[in-house]
Protein backbone atom coordinates (compact mmCIF):
# COMPACT_ATOMS: atom_id res chain seq x y z
CA UNK A 1 0.00 0.00 0.00
CA UNK A 2 3.13 2.56 -0.43
CA UNK A 3 1.61 4.87 -2.70
CA UNK A 4 -1.55 4.99 -0.74
CA UNK A 5 0.68 5.54 2.27
CA UNK A 6 1.95 8.49 0.42
CA UNK A 7 -0.75 10.01 -0.93
CA UNK A 8 -3.42 9.61 1.58
CA UNK A 9 -1.53 9.07 5.09
CA UNK A 10 -5.90 8.95 6.89
CA UNK A 11 -7.36 6.81 4.55
CA UNK A 12 -3.52 4.61 4.74
CA UNK A 13 -3.80 4.57 8.90
CA UNK A 14 -7.92 3.65 8.97
CA UNK A 15 -6.87 0.64 6.27
CA UNK A 16 -3.71 -0.35 8.75
CA UNK A 17 -5.55 0.12 11.86
CA UNK A 18 -8.37 -2.14 9.89
CA UNK A 19 -5.88 -4.97 8.64
CA UNK A 20 -4.80 -5.30 12.30
CA UNK A 21 -8.55 -5.39 13.77
CA UNK A 22 -8.59 -8.22 11.19
CA UNK A 23 -5.45 -9.96 12.33
CA UNK A 24 -5.92 -9.91 15.72
CA UNK A 25 -9.76 -10.36 16.55
CA UNK A 26 -11.74 -13.69 16.24
CA UNK A 27 -14.03 -13.05 13.43
CA UNK A 28 -17.12 -14.72 14.17
CA UNK A 29 -19.98 -12.91 12.41
CA UNK A 30 -21.52 -14.97 10.17
CA UNK A 31 -21.93 -13.04 7.63
CA UNK A 32 -18.38 -11.65 6.90
CA UNK A 33 -15.21 -13.91 5.41
CA UNK A 34 -11.62 -13.35 4.33
CA UNK A 35 -11.23 -12.78 0.49
CA UNK A 36 -8.33 -14.32 -0.85
CA UNK A 37 -5.46 -12.42 -1.87
CA UNK A 38 -6.33 -13.51 -5.60
CA UNK A 39 -10.01 -12.13 -5.15
CA UNK A 40 -8.90 -8.87 -3.29
CA UNK A 41 -6.11 -8.07 -6.58
CA UNK A 42 -8.81 -8.71 -9.00
CA UNK A 43 -11.14 -6.33 -7.34
CA UNK A 44 -8.13 -3.25 -6.63
CA UNK A 45 -7.66 -4.23 -10.74
CA UNK A 46 -8.09 -1.56 -13.69
CA UNK A 47 -10.98 -2.60 -14.43
CA UNK A 48 -12.66 -0.39 -11.92
CA UNK A 49 -11.96 1.73 -14.47
CA UNK A 50 -14.13 0.69 -17.32
CA UNK A 51 -17.78 1.34 -17.95
CA UNK A 52 -19.99 -1.36 -19.29
CA UNK A 53 -23.67 -1.19 -19.43
CA UNK A 54 -25.48 -4.16 -21.08
CA UNK A 55 -24.00 -7.42 -20.89
CA UNK A 56 -21.22 -9.32 -23.32
CA UNK A 57 -21.65 -8.66 -26.91
CA UNK A 58 -24.33 -5.97 -26.46
CA UNK A 59 -22.09 -2.96 -24.50
CA UNK A 60 -23.22 0.64 -24.84
CA UNK A 61 -19.73 1.78 -24.21
CA UNK A 62 -16.73 0.34 -26.60
CA UNK A 63 -13.35 -0.93 -25.40
CA UNK A 64 -15.43 -3.94 -23.77
CA UNK A 65 -13.46 -6.94 -25.03
CA UNK A 66 -12.00 -7.72 -22.06
CA UNK A 67 -14.33 -6.83 -19.31
CA UNK A 68 -16.80 -9.17 -21.57
CA UNK A 69 -14.19 -12.19 -21.48
CA UNK A 70 -14.43 -11.61 -18.02
CA UNK A 71 -18.33 -11.29 -17.35
CA UNK A 72 -18.56 -14.60 -19.62
CA UNK A 73 -16.28 -16.47 -17.47
CA UNK A 74 -18.13 -15.37 -14.34
CA UNK A 75 -21.58 -16.10 -15.75
CA UNK A 76 -20.41 -19.32 -17.19
CA UNK A 77 -18.28 -20.54 -13.75
CA UNK A 78 -21.68 -19.42 -11.57
CA UNK A 79 -23.83 -21.36 -14.22
CA UNK A 80 -21.40 -24.67 -13.65
CA UNK A 81 -21.07 -24.62 -9.53
CA UNK A 82 -24.37 -24.56 -9.16
CA UNK A 83 -25.64 -26.28 -12.11
CA UNK A 84 -27.85 -23.41 -13.24
CA UNK A 85 -29.41 -21.84 -16.85
CA UNK A 86 -29.13 -18.61 -16.32
CA UNK A 87 -26.29 -16.46 -14.18
CA UNK A 88 -26.70 -12.25 -13.95
CA UNK A 89 -23.05 -11.41 -12.37
CA UNK A 90 -23.91 -7.53 -12.23
CA UNK A 91 -26.12 -7.00 -8.69
CA UNK A 92 -23.74 -4.88 -7.04
CA UNK A 93 -25.39 -6.41 -3.56
CA UNK A 94 -27.60 -8.90 -2.04
CA UNK A 95 -30.10 -6.41 -1.69
CA UNK A 96 -30.02 -5.50 -5.61
CA UNK A 97 -30.04 -9.23 -6.48
CA UNK A 98 -33.41 -9.53 -4.79
CA UNK A 99 -35.00 -6.14 -5.74
CA UNK A 100 -34.02 -7.64 -9.59
CA UNK A 101 -36.25 -10.30 -8.88
CA UNK A 102 -39.41 -8.41 -7.64
CA UNK A 103 -39.08 -5.80 -10.28
CA UNK A 104 -38.94 -8.62 -12.87
CA UNK A 105 -42.06 -10.64 -12.04
CA UNK A 106 -43.89 -8.20 -9.54
CA UNK A 107 -46.19 -5.05 -9.69
CA UNK A 108 -46.34 -2.96 -6.89
CA UNK A 109 -48.80 -4.15 -4.21
CA UNK A 110 -48.35 -7.75 -5.11
CA UNK A 111 -48.52 -10.16 -2.49
CA UNK A 112 -45.39 -12.02 -0.91
CA UNK A 113 -44.71 -14.75 1.42
CA UNK A 114 -40.83 -14.68 3.20
CA UNK A 115 -39.42 -15.22 6.66
CA UNK A 116 -40.83 -12.94 9.27
CA UNK A 117 -37.74 -11.03 10.06
CA UNK A 118 -38.12 -11.49 13.84
CA UNK A 119 -37.69 -15.29 13.34
CA UNK A 120 -34.62 -15.12 11.04
CA UNK A 121 -35.55 -13.28 7.40
CA UNK A 122 -33.66 -10.85 5.88
CA UNK A 123 -34.24 -6.93 5.52
CA UNK A 124 -35.53 -7.61 1.96
CA UNK A 125 -37.68 -10.06 2.73
CA UNK A 126 -40.51 -7.09 3.39
CA UNK A 127 -39.19 -4.89 6.02
CA UNK A 128 -41.61 -1.84 6.59
CA UNK A 129 -38.70 0.73 5.53
CA UNK A 130 -37.06 -1.45 2.69
CA UNK A 131 -38.12 -0.89 -0.73
CA UNK A 132 -39.32 -4.46 -0.72
CA UNK A 133 -41.71 -3.54 2.64
CA UNK A 134 -42.99 -0.47 0.37
CA UNK A 135 -43.99 -1.44 -2.60
CA UNK A 136 -45.27 -5.35 -1.93
CA UNK A 137 -47.07 -6.79 0.45
CA UNK A 138 -45.46 -9.00 2.44
CA UNK A 139 -47.12 -11.61 4.62
CA UNK A 140 -44.60 -13.48 7.35
CA UNK A 141 -44.29 -17.10 8.35
CA UNK A 142 -42.49 -18.48 11.30
CA UNK A 143 -40.62 -20.77 12.89
CA UNK A 144 -42.59 -23.24 15.41
CA UNK A 145 -42.71 -22.44 19.35
CA UNK A 146 -41.21 -25.96 20.36
CA UNK A 147 -38.71 -26.82 17.33
CA UNK A 148 -37.90 -23.43 16.25
CA UNK A 149 -37.32 -25.10 12.42
CA UNK A 150 -39.68 -23.46 9.78
CA UNK A 151 -43.46 -24.56 10.34
CA UNK A 152 -44.47 -25.49 7.05
CA UNK A 153 -48.00 -26.17 8.14
CA UNK A 154 -48.35 -22.60 9.05
CA UNK A 155 -46.45 -22.01 5.41
CA UNK A 156 -49.09 -23.73 3.22
CA UNK A 157 -51.91 -22.28 5.34
CA UNK A 158 -51.15 -18.63 4.63
CA UNK A 159 -49.68 -19.54 1.23
CA UNK A 160 -54.15 -21.05 0.42
CA UNK A 161 -55.24 -18.06 2.58
CA UNK A 162 -53.04 -15.24 0.55
CA UNK A 163 -52.91 -16.80 -2.28
CA UNK A 164 -49.25 -14.81 -2.77
CA UNK A 165 -47.20 -14.32 -6.17
CA UNK A 166 -43.89 -15.42 -4.89
CA UNK A 167 -42.62 -17.67 -2.22
CA UNK A 168 -39.12 -15.98 -0.86
CA UNK A 169 -37.54 -18.70 0.98
CA UNK A 170 -34.37 -17.91 2.89
CA UNK A 171 -32.73 -16.31 5.79
CA UNK A 172 -29.74 -14.44 7.61
CA UNK A 173 -29.87 -16.26 10.77
CA UNK A 174 -31.43 -19.49 10.69
CA UNK A 175 -29.27 -22.48 11.48
CA UNK A 176 -31.54 -25.22 9.80
CA UNK A 177 -32.06 -26.69 6.29
CA UNK A 178 -34.43 -25.68 4.36
CA UNK A 179 -36.33 -28.22 2.44
CA UNK A 180 -36.98 -26.93 -0.75
CA UNK A 181 -38.66 -29.66 -2.49
CA UNK A 182 -41.54 -28.88 0.25
CA UNK A 183 -41.43 -25.22 -0.55
CA UNK A 184 -41.93 -25.77 -4.27
CA UNK A 185 -44.82 -28.32 -3.68
CA UNK A 186 -46.42 -25.24 -1.65
CA UNK A 187 -45.83 -23.08 -4.23
CA UNK A 188 -47.11 -24.92 -7.45
CA UNK A 189 -50.78 -25.58 -4.87
CA UNK A 190 -51.57 -22.09 -5.05
CA UNK A 191 -49.63 -21.50 -8.06
CA UNK A 192 -47.10 -19.06 -7.10
CA UNK A 193 -43.66 -18.86 -8.10
CA UNK A 194 -40.65 -19.44 -5.85
CA UNK A 195 -37.16 -17.79 -4.92
CA UNK A 196 -34.82 -18.50 -2.93
CA UNK A 197 -32.09 -16.21 -1.26
CA UNK A 198 -29.25 -18.31 -0.40
CA UNK A 199 -27.27 -15.50 0.72
CA UNK A 200 -26.06 -17.12 4.00
CA UNK A 201 -25.58 -21.06 2.52
CA UNK A 202 -24.07 -20.42 -0.79
CA UNK A 203 -20.84 -21.81 -0.36
CA UNK A 204 -22.22 -24.85 1.67
CA UNK A 205 -24.62 -25.34 -1.45
CA UNK A 206 -21.85 -25.01 -3.90
CA UNK A 207 -20.28 -28.05 -2.05
CA UNK A 208 -23.19 -30.29 -1.18
CA UNK A 209 -23.25 -29.42 2.61
CA UNK A 210 -26.74 -27.84 2.20
CA UNK A 211 -29.35 -29.21 -0.12
CA UNK A 212 -29.55 -27.20 -3.62
CA UNK A 213 -32.37 -24.75 -4.14
CA UNK A 214 -31.17 -24.91 -8.00
CA UNK A 215 -33.84 -27.69 -8.95
CA UNK A 216 -36.91 -26.26 -7.36
CA UNK A 217 -36.64 -22.59 -7.44
CA UNK A 218 -37.68 -19.83 -9.91
CA UNK A 219 -35.24 -17.89 -9.17
CA UNK A 220 -32.02 -17.79 -6.75
CA UNK A 221 -30.06 -15.10 -5.61
CA UNK A 222 -27.24 -14.54 -3.32
CA UNK A 223 -24.43 -12.67 -2.06
CA UNK A 224 -21.38 -13.64 -3.18
CA UNK A 225 -19.35 -12.40 0.18
CA UNK A 226 -20.33 -14.68 2.72
CA UNK A 227 -20.07 -18.47 2.64
CA UNK A 228 -19.18 -18.13 -0.91
CA UNK A 229 -15.99 -16.05 0.09
CA UNK A 230 -15.82 -13.93 -2.86
CA UNK A 231 -16.07 -9.91 -3.13
CA UNK A 232 -18.88 -7.79 -1.66
CA UNK A 233 -21.75 -8.19 -4.04
CA UNK A 234 -24.72 -10.22 -5.12
CA UNK A 235 -25.73 -13.17 -8.01
CA UNK A 236 -28.83 -13.99 -9.32
CA UNK A 237 -29.69 -17.61 -11.17
CA UNK A 238 -32.76 -18.64 -13.02
CA UNK A 239 -34.54 -21.00 -15.35
CA UNK A 240 -33.83 -19.51 -18.83
CA UNK A 241 -37.37 -18.88 -19.50
CA UNK A 242 -36.87 -15.95 -16.78
CA UNK A 243 -33.63 -15.08 -18.48
CA UNK A 244 -34.23 -11.93 -20.56
CA UNK A 245 -36.50 -10.85 -18.20
CA UNK A 246 -34.06 -10.94 -15.11
CA UNK A 247 -31.31 -8.75 -17.04
CA UNK A 248 -33.56 -6.33 -18.20
CA UNK A 249 -35.09 -5.82 -14.35
CA UNK A 250 -31.30 -5.76 -13.13
CA UNK A 251 -29.99 -3.35 -15.91
CA UNK A 252 -31.81 -0.98 -16.53
CA UNK A 253 -34.42 -1.82 -14.41
CA UNK A 254 -32.61 -1.66 -11.16
CA UNK A 255 -28.81 -0.32 -11.82
CA UNK A 256 -26.34 0.78 -14.28
CA UNK A 257 -23.02 0.16 -15.11
CA UNK A 258 -21.72 -2.79 -13.41
CA UNK A 259 -18.41 -3.30 -11.42
CA UNK A 260 -16.14 -4.90 -13.35
CA UNK A 261 -13.62 -4.81 -10.87
CA UNK A 262 -15.98 -6.58 -8.34
CA UNK A 263 -17.39 -8.55 -11.79
CA UNK A 264 -13.73 -9.93 -12.05
CA UNK A 265 -13.34 -10.60 -8.86
CA UNK A 266 -16.72 -13.01 -8.78
CA UNK A 267 -15.20 -14.72 -11.99
CA UNK A 268 -11.90 -15.31 -9.32
CA UNK A 269 -14.22 -16.61 -6.51
CA UNK A 270 -16.47 -18.90 -7.95
CA UNK A 271 -13.04 -20.61 -9.73
CA UNK A 272 -11.87 -21.19 -6.49
CA UNK A 273 -15.14 -22.45 -5.58
CA UNK A 274 -14.94 -24.99 -8.41
CA UNK A 275 -11.43 -26.86 -7.19
CA UNK A 276 -11.47 -29.72 -4.25
CA UNK A 277 -10.01 -26.97 -1.57
CA UNK A 278 -13.09 -25.53 -1.62
CA UNK A 279 -15.32 -28.61 -0.58
CA UNK A 280 -13.35 -29.09 2.23
CA UNK A 281 -13.40 -25.92 3.58
CA UNK A 282 -17.19 -25.55 3.37
CA UNK A 283 -17.14 -29.32 5.20
CA UNK A 284 -14.49 -27.50 8.27
CA UNK A 285 -17.13 -24.49 7.87
CA UNK A 286 -19.85 -27.16 9.08
CA UNK A 287 -18.00 -29.04 11.50
CA UNK A 288 -16.61 -26.04 13.11
CA UNK A 289 -20.02 -24.64 13.84
CA UNK A 290 -21.16 -27.64 15.30
CA UNK A 291 -18.45 -28.33 17.41
CA UNK A 292 -19.01 -24.38 18.58
CA UNK A 293 -22.56 -25.34 19.09
CA UNK A 294 -21.66 -28.35 21.25
CA UNK A 295 -19.52 -26.76 23.39
CA UNK A 296 -21.48 -23.94 24.28
CA UNK A 297 -24.37 -25.54 25.19
CA UNK A 298 -22.35 -28.11 27.17
CA UNK A 299 -21.38 -25.31 29.42
CA UNK A 300 -24.69 -24.19 29.83
CA UNK A 301 -25.79 -21.89 26.72
CA UNK A 302 -29.18 -22.23 25.05
CA UNK A 303 -28.24 -22.67 21.31
CA UNK A 304 -31.67 -21.26 19.66
CA UNK A 305 -33.10 -24.77 18.09
CA UNK A 306 -30.83 -26.69 19.61
CA UNK A 307 -27.73 -26.75 17.27
CA UNK A 308 -27.19 -26.27 13.38
CA UNK A 309 -27.00 -28.04 10.75
CA UNK A 310 -24.92 -24.98 8.89
CA UNK A 311 -22.51 -22.47 9.26
CA UNK A 312 -24.42 -20.47 12.11
CA UNK A 313 -26.16 -20.48 15.58
CA UNK A 314 -28.14 -17.73 18.09
CA UNK A 315 -27.85 -17.83 20.92
CA UNK A 316 -29.94 -17.11 23.92
CA UNK A 317 -27.98 -15.57 26.04
CA UNK A 318 -30.85 -13.54 27.83
CA UNK A 319 -31.48 -17.05 29.24
CA UNK A 320 -28.60 -16.49 31.38
CA UNK A 321 -29.72 -13.40 32.37
CA UNK A 322 -27.60 -10.67 29.45
CA UNK A 323 -29.20 -8.87 26.60
CA UNK A 324 -27.23 -9.39 23.04
CA UNK A 325 -26.25 -5.87 23.09
CA UNK A 326 -24.31 -6.21 26.23
CA UNK A 327 -22.89 -9.83 25.21
CA UNK A 328 -21.60 -8.19 22.48
CA UNK A 329 -19.76 -5.23 23.59
CA UNK A 330 -18.55 -7.73 26.65
CA UNK A 331 -17.30 -10.24 23.77
CA UNK A 332 -15.49 -7.05 21.70
CA UNK A 333 -13.62 -6.22 24.48
CA UNK A 334 -12.21 -9.50 25.05
CA UNK A 335 -11.05 -9.53 21.15
CA UNK A 336 -14.31 -11.86 19.84
CA UNK A 337 -16.44 -10.72 17.15
CA UNK A 338 -20.27 -11.24 17.18
CA UNK A 339 -23.29 -9.60 16.42
CA UNK A 340 -26.64 -9.00 18.70
CA UNK A 341 -29.79 -10.50 17.17
CA UNK A 342 -33.41 -11.26 17.85
CA UNK A 343 -34.14 -15.04 18.57
CA UNK A 344 -37.74 -16.28 17.90
CA UNK A 345 -40.81 -14.81 19.88
CA UNK A 346 -37.57 -12.34 21.38
CA UNK A 347 -39.34 -10.72 24.64
CA UNK A 348 -36.74 -7.98 24.09
CA UNK A 349 -36.61 -5.30 21.57
CA UNK A 350 -34.10 -5.14 18.52
CA UNK A 351 -31.18 -3.14 19.53
CA UNK A 352 -31.43 -4.98 23.01
CA UNK A 353 -32.73 -8.46 22.31
CA UNK A 354 -31.95 -11.48 23.85
CA UNK A 355 -29.29 -13.57 21.59
CA UNK A 356 -25.80 -13.33 19.60
CA UNK A 357 -25.68 -14.89 16.07
CA UNK A 358 -22.30 -16.93 15.80
CA UNK A 359 -20.68 -18.23 12.46
CA UNK A 360 -17.91 -20.35 11.75
CA UNK A 361 -17.06 -18.94 7.86
CA UNK A 362 -14.54 -16.41 8.63
CA UNK A 363 -12.27 -18.30 11.48
CA UNK A 364 -12.37 -21.50 9.10
CA UNK A 365 -10.89 -19.81 6.53
CA UNK A 366 -7.89 -19.10 8.56
CA UNK A 367 -7.39 -22.76 9.99
CA UNK A 368 -9.29 -22.98 12.51
CA UNK A 369 -10.62 -26.64 13.65
CA UNK A 370 -12.29 -28.40 16.37
CA UNK A 371 -9.60 -27.83 18.82
CA UNK A 372 -9.71 -24.61 19.03
CA UNK A 373 -13.32 -23.92 19.00
CA UNK A 374 -13.38 -25.76 21.81
CA UNK A 375 -11.02 -22.63 23.50
CA UNK A 376 -13.29 -20.04 21.52
CA UNK A 377 -16.39 -21.13 23.78
CA UNK A 378 -14.40 -21.44 26.93
CA UNK A 379 -13.43 -17.81 26.16
CA UNK A 380 -17.15 -16.93 25.15
CA UNK A 381 -18.55 -18.72 28.31
CA UNK A 382 -16.20 -17.24 30.92
CA UNK A 383 -15.98 -13.38 29.03
CA UNK A 384 -19.78 -13.25 29.53
CA UNK A 385 -20.04 -14.93 32.82
CA UNK A 386 -17.18 -12.78 34.54
CA UNK A 387 -17.96 -9.63 32.26
CA UNK A 388 -17.74 -7.45 35.54
CA UNK A 389 -14.18 -8.49 36.26
CA UNK A 390 -11.48 -6.53 34.13
CA UNK A 391 -8.67 -9.09 34.40
CA UNK A 392 -10.53 -11.94 33.37
CA UNK A 393 -11.48 -9.80 30.11
CA UNK A 394 -8.27 -8.85 29.39
CA UNK A 395 -6.51 -12.36 30.30
CA UNK A 396 -8.84 -13.69 27.66
CA UNK A 397 -7.99 -10.54 24.98
CA UNK A 398 -3.96 -11.98 25.68
CA UNK A 399 -5.02 -15.11 24.93
CA UNK A 400 -7.13 -14.61 21.67
CA UNK A 401 -4.00 -12.05 20.72
CA UNK A 402 -2.08 -15.54 21.08
CA UNK A 403 -3.91 -17.83 19.37
CA UNK A 404 -4.60 -15.35 16.38
CA UNK A 405 -1.43 -14.58 15.79
CA UNK A 406 -0.79 -18.16 14.92
CA UNK A 407 -3.18 -18.48 12.04
CA UNK A 408 -2.64 -15.95 9.46
CA UNK A 409 -5.72 -14.17 7.38
CA UNK A 410 -5.05 -13.53 3.71
CA UNK A 411 -2.97 -10.56 2.50
N1 LIG B 1 -30.16 -11.72 1.78
C1 LIG B 1 -29.77 -12.27 2.92
C2 LIG B 1 -30.40 -13.55 3.38
C3 LIG B 1 -28.77 -11.65 3.68
O1 LIG B 1 -28.41 -12.18 4.85
C4 LIG B 1 -28.20 -10.44 3.20
C5 LIG B 1 -27.14 -9.74 3.94
O2 LIG B 1 -26.94 -9.81 5.08
C6 LIG B 1 -28.68 -9.90 2.01
C7 LIG B 1 -29.65 -10.57 1.31
C8 LIG B 1 -28.24 -8.56 1.50
O3 LIG B 1 -26.97 -8.49 1.07
P1 LIG B 1 -26.23 -7.07 0.88
O4 LIG B 1 -25.85 -6.62 2.24
O5 LIG B 1 -25.08 -7.41 0.00
O6 LIG B 1 -27.20 -6.14 0.22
Amino acid sequence: YEALRVADPAIFQALELEVQRQRHHLELIASENYASRPVMQAMGSHFTNKYAEGYPGRRYYGGCVNVDTVEDLARTRAKQLFGAEHANVQPHSGAQANMAVYFSILKPGDTVLGLDLAHGGHLTHGHPLNSSGILYKFVGYHVDRETEKVDMDEVRRLAQEHKPKLIVVGASAYSRTFDFPAFRAIADEVGALMMVDMAHIAGLVATGHHPSPVPFADFVTTTTHKTLRGPRGGLVLCKERFAKDLDRALFPGVQGGPLMHVVAAKAVALGEALKPEFKAYQEQVVRNAAALAKALTSKGWRVVSGGTDNHLMLVDVFQQGILGNEAEQTLDKAGITVNKNGIPFDPNPPLKPSGIRIGSPAITTRGMKEPEMERIAGWIDLALRFRAEEASTARIRQEVFEQTGLFPIPE
